[in-house]
């Protein structure tokens, strides 16, 4: 493909513009892809540069993270034993700014996934046009092994071991699978103790007491849907009245159910890892969430029918929202999708394989980067307000997110109907060419 000019010709940041000296050039090898997320990540980013024509230079740097640091985790259980866990902080890119990015508590955990996870967050934060670059981290725990006061003592020695690395002008961390605003209220307390004063501005989604946001808390679900609906407007479709089944019932999964519901839509069917449940006339979300308050699973609810995690893939709605891990949407389950959008919530649900089978199928995909974007905006919002330390109101917050979601969709849906690509390759190509932009502005050191 020709190589693609994200700007008019008149606007001073056009592609050709903005990266002189990065002609196209004839395509070449992309860098080491392992499998699993960081291979989707990596084919990501080759496409991305082969529509912008960037350079092999340039994809290497995009493809290589800035900054990795692997720690060793001790942890003192509670009946006195000891046990060493795993930990990573992966700074993807800082060129547009600080690194930003969640933290990860999860068994799967490990260097690769982390890298892919770091990547994304570079491209989401570029296409909602944030200052920050990309980062994430990650420790190798089960969460739900360990008491609290296990879990405090991993977060403040993985917090010491990262220290270094981190801070609000440095890397800010927010949560992600398997830890919360408690997690986030022991990184800044030890940081914090550390420094020897309070620094609200080392994470983000922290509790509203300590310096936290309005709204971040739901920020990541309200996101997937205000792009859910654009993405059915567009298509003439009206939200309320559409079928929707949301897979993972956790930060992002609960709440975007309960928005959907609230927005009028019939959600179908949830689920978790134990297991999901379904009813054909829509979940009364109200009541399913009070079961999963009281036995931790939407499993066993009454006023449903059980339903798999696959199972659940395969059902036709309107809108699939896959909300829990990476690569559930592959070559195979990608073949039964009867959803006509998929809007992912997780970070890298669809495999390759699995998107280009949505393509064929015409399933329209609306990608993590720009779906999930929700959470990293409010986040945005949470840190200026602490660098600030004057809050806004929640009605504030709302209105500038809602501003932000629609305007990345409608620049990604724009370049995608132009240049007659996917959703996906629309969003990666804006998030990776105002990457490029800025190192290209900035120049090499030394
Ligand atoms: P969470 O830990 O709060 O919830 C995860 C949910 O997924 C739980 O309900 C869990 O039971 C379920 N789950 C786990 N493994 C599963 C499996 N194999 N099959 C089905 N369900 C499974 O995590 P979260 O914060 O809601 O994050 C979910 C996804 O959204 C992740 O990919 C994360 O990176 C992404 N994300 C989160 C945020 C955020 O603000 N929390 C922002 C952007 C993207």
């Amino acid at each position: 493909m020709a190589p693609v000019a994200l700007h008019t010709p008149e606007d001073p940041l056009s592609t050709h513009d903005a990266v002189p000296g990065h002609a196209p050039s004839a395509p070449h090898p992309a860098p080491e892809a392992s499998s699993g997320p960081l291979s989707t990540a990596l084919a990501q980013l080759a496409g991305a540069v082969d529509m912008l024509g960037l350079d092999a230079g340039v994809h290497e740097m995009l493809a290589t993270p800035r900054r990795e640091v692997h720690v060793a985790v001790p942890l003192r259980r509670d009946d006195g034993s000891t046990v060493l866990f795993r930990g990573y902080r992966v700074q993807h890119n800082v060129s547009r700014g600080p690194g930003k990015g969640g933290l990860r508590y999860h068994p799967s955990v490990d260097i690769d996934e982390v890298r892919a996870l770091a990547m994304w967050m570079t491209w989401k934060c570029a296409i909602v046009d944030l200052p920050y670059g990309g980062a994430k981290g990650g420790v190798t725990i089960d969460p739900r092994e360990h008491s609290t006061a296990e879990l405090e003592r991993v977060t403040r020695r993985y917090t010491t071991e990262i220290k270094p690395v981190i801070g609000p002008s440095r890397d800010i961390m927010a949560p992600d699978m398997g830890t919360d605003e408690q997690t986030m209220a022991w990184v800044m307390d030890t940081y914090s103790v550390s420094e020897g004063y309070t620094i609200p501005g080392v994470v983000t989604g922290k509790p509203i007491a300590v310096g936290g946001s309005l709204g971040r808390a739901t920020a990541t679900s309200r996101g997937v849907v205000h792009s859910t609906k654009a993405a059915l407007n567009e298509a003439g479709v009206d939200l309320a009245g559409a079928s929707v089944a949301v897979q993972g019932f956790g930060k992002v999964g609960a709440h975007a159910a309960t928005i959907f519901a609230q927005e009028g839509a019939h959600v179908v069917a949830v689920s978790d890892q134990y297991g999901g449940v379904r009813h054909p006339d829509g979940l009364d979300m109200e009541a399913l969430t009070a079961h999963v308050a009281e036995t931790g699973s939407v499993v066993g609810f009454d006023r449903a029918d059980p339903i798999s995690n696959t199972e659940l893939l395969a059902l036709e709605v309107d809108v699939l929202v896959p909300a829990a891990v990476e690569g559930v949407i592959d070559e195979t389950t990608a073949r039964d999708v009867r959803a006509r959008f998929v809007v992912e919530g997780a970070n890298g649900p669809t495999t390759g394989a699995g998107d280009a089978i949505l393509a064929k199928n015409g399933v329209i995909v609306v990608p993590d980067v720009l779906a999930n974007a929700g959470g990293v905006v409010v986040s945005y919002f949470e840190w200026v307000q602490a660098n600030q330390a004057y809050w806004w109101t929640e009605s504030e917050i709302a209105e500038r997110l809602e501003h932000r979601m629609h305007s990345a969709y409608a620049d990604v849906s724009a370049l995608a109907r132009r240049e007659d690509v996917s959703l996906r390759d629309a969003a990666l190509a804006i998030g990776v060419q105002r990457v490029a932009e800025a190192h290209e502005i900035r120049g090499l050191y030394p």
